[in-house]
C-alpha cells in the first residue's frame, strides 16, 4: 500500500517527490473537523467536494489562502 502522496486541489499537480521536497514543497492532511477544514473546503475550490480519509493539501495553496498579507484584495483568483 504506498500511495503516492497527491495534493487534491483543483489544478494543482504537485505529489510528494523529489522534486516537490526540492521546492519546499510540504504536504498536509485535510483536518477532519473545524473551521480550518471549512477554509480548506474553499482552498480547494471543488464544488461538493468530499474529503476522504486521507485527503492532502500541499504547501503551495498556504501561501496565497492562509496568510491574509500580500495580496489580500483578490481573493477570488490567485494562482488557481
Ligand atoms: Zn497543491
Amino acid at each position: 500500500m504506498t500511495m503516492p502522496d497527491f495534493c487534491a486541489a483543483y489544478g494543482c499537480s504537485n505529489h510528494r517527490s523529489l522534486e516537490t521536497r526540492t521546492r519546499g514543497i510540504t504536504f498536509h492532511v485535510f483536518p477532519k473537523t473545524g473551521e480550518r477544514r471549512r477554509q480548506w473546503e474553499v482552498a480547494l475550490r471543488r464544488d461538493g467536494f468530499v474529503s476522504s480519509g486521507r485527503t492532502l493539501l500541499c504547501s503551495e495553496h498556504f501561501r496565497s489562502d492562509f496568510k491574509h498579507s500580500k495580496s489580500g484584495s483578490n481573493k477570488k483568483h490567485n494562482h488557481f
